[in-house]
């Protein structure tokens, strides 16, 4: 059992079964197995399975694992992109992904909206021809989400773009049609309470087909994790190069205690305890609202600007073994960012809400 409480956006706290999941597959070995075994490839699939399950994946869609979400980034555009992409940026993973691409050498185009602010999808100026559009579902730095709706409604407008998704700091909540989004990819240290080390990319049959026509076009996508190698390995359970199988194996041991506690039980918890720190946060005398539209308010990374720095709040909560997020870069000390993940149970959010109160005569 773990002695603190990590509401730190990632990493984060650990789901709660995996210290036995670590001890089981140290027990049987799972960090020695070759990747190249049939026990690797049942894990391969298993793992899979899981995942599809829980998050609804529709037939036609492979998964394939990379080092980190970071990579997923660079692979997409590297694989599927020759001119432009375009970028939702409001904030600083939103941004990174953007630069991404302009320091691929491609045209980027982008629609930016201030730090706490969300969008309206009709400001976009899409050009006809682009290639990607790449949406960050929830950004981390901000607490700002992107409504699923608005990428349907972008989807609807520009059929002919790929639309990626980025859903590091928020998948399983969000309901997603994966029929209406080409590729999405997350890394599992956020709200699927592993330790780092795992990136996990969802492709489709669009993707797949784009990346080999640029191959047939002789545009270079290689060599590291391309498209066409790793679906070749994973039409077969396995990956191109050695990959970290621990996480892969701890992946499919939550996702599988996930369905066992059921998926709509899950979002339904994140719902109580959001609710419960975002109304906290709003009648708090230290801490206040910092996304004002409550539809781009996130429901797994609670923003709030705070009269106290996480430092300071964090010495405090030391004492109770609870911690809490700093803001993101040059809001570290001006804002507090809690997690809301699975891996955070009701009770805790509840103790955490107390300590905060109380540290409210402080302030
Ligand atoms: C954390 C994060 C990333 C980067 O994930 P890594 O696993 O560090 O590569 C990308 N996008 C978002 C929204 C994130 O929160």
């Amino acid at each position: 059992m773990s002695s603190k409480t990590f509401f730190t956006p990632g990493p984060s706290q650990l789901y709660p079964t995996v210290s036995q999941h670590i001890q089981q597959a140290l027990e049987d070995d799972i960090a020695s197995i070759s990747h190249r075994s049939q026990l690797f490839k049942d894990i391969y699939k298993e793992t899979t399975d899981a995942l599809k399950e829980l998050i609804g994946l529709p037939e036609g869609y492979h998964i394939f694992f990379t080092g980190s979400a970071t990579e997923i980034w660079e692979r997409i555009l590297r694989n599927t992109v020759t001119s432009s992409s375009f970028h939702f940026v409001n904030g600083s993973f939103s941004k990174r992904f953007y630069e991404y691409s302009v320091m691929s050498g491609l045209s980027a185009g982008k629609l930016e909206a201030p730090f706490s602010h969300g969008f309206d999808i009709n400001e976009a100026q899409i050009t006809a021809g682009t290639e990607l559009i790449c949406v960050t579902q929830n950004e981390t730095s901000s607490g700002v989400q992107f409504p699923v709706e608005d990428i349907y409604s972008l989807r609807a407008a520009h059929p002919d773009a790929l639309i990626a998704v980025d859903v590091v700091s928020s998948l399983p909540q969000p309901v997603i049609d994966y029929n209406q989004v080409d590729t999405a990819l997350f890394s599992v240290q956020k709200c699927f309470g592993l330790p780092a080390g795992l990136g996990v990319w969802l492709v489709n049959e669009r993707m797949i087909n784009k990346a080999n026509s640029l191959v047939q076009q002789g545009v270079n996508i290689g060599p590291h994790h391309d498209i066409p190698e790793l679906l070749k390995r994973e039409l077969d359970n396995q990956t191109p190069s050695t990959p970290n199988i621990l996480s892969i194996y701890l992946l499919g041991k939550v996702c599988q205690d996930m369905l066992k506690k059921g998926v709509d039980v899950i979002r339904q918890e994140t719902m109580t305890k959001f609710e419960m720190i975002n109304d906290f946060v709003k009648q708090s005398d230290i801490f206040d609202i910092s996304v004002e539209n409550p539809a781009h308010r996130s429901e797994t990374v609670i923003v709030a600007n705070s009269k106290l720095s996480a430092g300071a709040i964090n010495e405090k909560l030391a004492a109770h073994q609870m911690a809490i997020g700093a803001g993101y870069g040059k809001y570290k000390s001006s804002q507090v960012r809690i997690a809301n993940f699975p891996a955070h149970s009701v009770e805790a959010t509840e103790k955490l809400i107390e300590l905060l109160k109380y540290q409210e005569s402080y302030a």
